[in-house]
C-alpha cells in the first residue's frame, strides 16, 4: 500500500474533479453518477468522494424537509475527534445516486464535510501536532482535505482508475473555497495527467427574448479561473436543448473546444443522461484526455449500453399501472423520500408495471379517508409525534379493508402499534417515541439507546443481517433465502417484554442474526391478510434498477394483483 505524504506522486488513480456554478440543485450528482457508469462501462474500476462544504460532521441531524433524504451505507465509518466518537453511515443523498448509478457501495469515510475537516484540525491543534506553528486554513485546513482524500486513494490503490470527487454547493459560496483550493493544489502537484476538472452549470433561457443566457456561466468560469483552476469540460444543465451559439459562446469564455462542452437538458427521466452523455462522446473525450483506452471492446460496451436502454425503457413504456399511497410528512421538500420512491419504481420495472405514487399526508389521514385509489400503501420511515396517528390509523385501515401494506422502520413499529390496538386488544399500545407514558410501549428504544446523551451519529446504523422464518411472505420475497442483510438507521425496536401477547396475531418473520432479541420483519398470517408486511431495515437503501430490492418487489408484486 502507498504511503500517505511520502509516495502520493506514485498513486495511479485518476482524479476527476465536478464543481457547480451559477446555482446549486442542477443535478452535478447525476453527471457524477453517469460518468462514472460509463467509465465502468468501458472495463475501469470507478469510486466516487463528495464534499459537502457544510459545518456539520454528517447531514443526518438535519431535519428532512432541509436537506431532503438521508442516505444510509452498507458499512458504519468511526470516526474519531479527541473524545467523542461519531458511527457515520448517514450521508448526504448523492450517494444514493452514485451506488444506484455506478452499482457500487460506497464507504462512509467518502463524504468527507468541512465538520469533519475542522474538528480534526483543531483536535490535531489541541495535540500539538502542528508543532506550535500558526494554525491556517492553508495549508492545515487544505492538507487535511487532501490527506482525506489521500486515503482513500491509498486504501484501495490498484482497485480504482478513476476517483471522481464531486465539490458540494456552488462556486462563490464561502464555505466552498477551501476545496477550489484544494483542487487548485491537487492540479498543481499532480497536473492534467492525474486530473480533470468538469463544470457543471445552468444556462437559463429567457422566454420573451427566446434566448439562452450564457452570462451566468461565464461569470462562474471566470471565478473558476480567479481560483487558479480551469474546467476541461463544461457540463450545460437547462430546461431545453441550448442551442448551438450558446455553447460556442461558452467555449470561447472557457478556451475549450466546442466538442467539450456537454449540453445536459431536462429529461424526463435521469436514466437516460448517461445515454445523452454518450451521445456526444462525454466518455470517450474524458479517456482521451487522460490518455486512456476502453479497456472493453466497442461490442462489449455496446451490448451493455443497450442493455441499460432496455431497462430504462420499462420505466415508461409499459402499460399496467399500479398506484401506492406513500403515507409520509415530510412532502415540503421533494426528496426526503428519494430512496424510497426509487425502490418503487425498480420494483415496477421488476414487475413490468409503472408505479405512479401518490403522496398521503398521514396528518390529514382519518377513518374517513378514501383510500379506495391505493393498490397499496407504503408508510416510509419517520421520525416524532407529528402524524403518528395518522400512521397508526392508516395500518389499521389496511388491516381491515386488506390493501397490501410495507411499513419501514417507523412504518413498521407504528403497524406493530396498529397490530396491538386493533387485534390484541392493548387498548393505547404506542411507541414511547409518541406517548412515553403508554400503558403498553410495544415499541420502545434498542439496548443502550435509553439515554440519549449526543444526536449524531449514534443511531443503529449501517447493515445487519437478519434471519427469515420458513414460510413467511418476507422470505418467499427473498426467494426462499434464510439469512438476508439490510441497512438501518433508528433508535427503537418491537419491545420484547410484549412479544407473547403480540406474538398471538403477529408473525416476527425475520429477527437480527447478531442479536435474535432484535425483530427486523414482521408480517400478518397470510390467512388473515394477503400482504401486512413491515421492516425495521431500510432495504430501498439497496435497491438498483438492475437489482431491485426483493421485499418492494414482493410488495409492488402483490399491489399489482388488485390494480386497474
Ligand atoms: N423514529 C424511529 C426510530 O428511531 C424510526 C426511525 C426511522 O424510521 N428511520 O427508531
Amino acid at each position: 500500500m502507498i504511503k500517505i505524504n511520502e509516495e502520493i506522486s506514485k498513486f495511479k488513480t485518476k482524479i476527476i474533479i465536478v464543481t457547480g456554478g451559477v446555482m446549486s440543485g442542477i443535478g452535478k450528482g447525476i453527471v457524477c453518477s453517469s460518468i462514472g457508469m460509463l467509465l465502468k462501462t468501458r472495463g475501469f474500476k470507478v469510486d466516487v468522494m463528495k464534499a459537502d462544504p457544510y459545518l456539520h460532521v454528517d447531514p443526518g441531524t438535519m431535519n428532512p424537509t432541509e436537506h431532503g433524504e438521508i442516505f444510509v451505507t452498507e458499512k458504519v465509518w468511526t470516526y474519531e475527534y479527541g473524545e467523542v466518537v461519531s458511527n457515520i453511515a448517514e450521508l448526504d443523498q448523492d450517494f444514493g445516486n452514485y451506488e444506484r448509478f455506478m452499482d457500487i457501495n460506497v464507504h462512509p469515510s467518502h463524504n468527507l464535510t468541512s465538520g469533519q475537516i475542522f474538528m480534526t484540525v483543531l483536535n490535531k491543534e489541541r495535540e500539538l501536532r502542528y508543532a506550535g506553528k500558526t494554525v491556517q486554513m492553508i495549508p492545515h485546513v487544505t492538507d487535511e482535505i487532501k490527506r482525506r482524500i489521500y486515503q482513500v486513494i491509498a486504501e484501495k490503490e490498484g482497485e480504482t482508475d478513476f476517483l471522481l470527487i464531486e465539490i458540494g454547493g456552488t462556486t462563490g459560496d464561502i464555505e466552498g473555497d477551501l476545496y477550489l483550493e484544494t483542487a487548485r493544489q491537487l492540479f498543481r502537484e499532480h497536473g492534467k495527467e492525474k486530473m480533470c476538472l468538469i463544470h457543471t452549470t445552468w444556462i437559463p433561457y429567457n422566454a420573451p427574448v427566446c434566448e439562452f443566457k450564457t452570462k451566468p456561466t461565464q461569470h462562474s468560469i471566470s471565478l473558476l479561473f480567479s481560483k487558479g483552476i480551469f474546467p476541461d469540460f463544461v457540463v450545460c444543465r437547462s430546461e431545453k436543448q441550448v442551442d448551438k451559439a450558446a455553447l460556442r459562446k461558452i467555449a470561447l469564455y472557457s478556451n475549450l473546444k466546442e466538442e467539450r462542452i456537454i449540453s445536459n437538458p431536462n429529461l424526463d427521466n435521469i436514466y437516460r443522461i448517461p445515454t445523452l452523455f454518450e451521445e456526444q462522446d462525454f466518455c470517450m473525450q474524458i479517456l482521451s484526455h487522460f490518455n486512456e483506452q476502453p479497456r472493453t471492446n466497442v461490442r462489449m460496451i455496446a451490448d451493455q449500453l443497450k442493455e441499460w436502454d432496455e431497462t430504462v425503457d420499462l420505466i415508461d413504456n409499459v402499460e399496467k399501472t399500479v398506484v401506492i399511497g406513500l403515507g409520509g410528512k415530510y412532502f415540503d421538500h421533494k426528496d426526503t423520500y428519494y430512496s424510497v420512491r426509487e425502490a418503487l419504481m425498480h420494483a415496477g420495472v421488476a414487475n413490468k408495471c409503472k408505479v405512479i405514487i401518490k403522496d398521503l399526508n398521514v396528518e390529514k389521514v382519518t377513518e374517513e379517508t378514501n383510500l379506495k385509489e391505493f393498490d397499496g400503501i407504503l408508510v416510509p420511515g419517520g421520525f416524532g409525534e407529528r402524524g403518528a396517528e395518522g400512521k397508526i390509523t392508516l395500518a389499521e385501515r389496511c388491516i381491515d379493508e386488506k390493501i397490501p401494506y410495507l411499513g419501514i422502520c417507523y412504518g413498521m413499529q407504528l403497524a406493530v402499534v396498529a397490530v396491538a390496538r386493533k387485534l390484541c386488544g392493548l387498548e393505547k399500545a404506542n411507541s414511547i417515541e409518541v406517548d412515553p407514558e403508554t400503558p403498553y410501549p410495544v415499541i420502545s428504544f434498542v439496548k443502550g439507546q435509553e439515554k440519549i446523551i449526543r444526536y449524531g451519529g449514534t443511531m443503529r446504523l449501517g447493515s445487519y443481517e437478519a434471519i427469515l422464518k420458513e414460510g413467511t411472505i418476507v422470505r418467499k420475497c427473498y426467494n426462499d433465502e434464510e439469512v438476508i442483510s439490510e441497512r438501518h438507521r433508528h433508535r427503537l425496536e418491537v419491545n420484547f417484554d410484549h412479544l407473547e401477547v403480540l406474538q398471538q396475531e403477529l408473525i416476527f418473520s425475520g429477527v437480527c442474526k447478531q442479536d435474535e432479541n432484535i425483530v427486523e420483519f414482521i408480517e400478518l398470517p397470510q390467512e388473515k391478510h394477503p400482504f401486512f408486511v413491515g421492516t425495521q431495515a431500510h432495504p430501498e437503501f439497496k435497491s438498483r434498477l438492475r437489482k431491485p430490492s426483493p421485499l418492494y418487489v414482493g410488495f409492488i408484486a402483490e399491489a399489482s394483483k388488485s390494480s386497474k
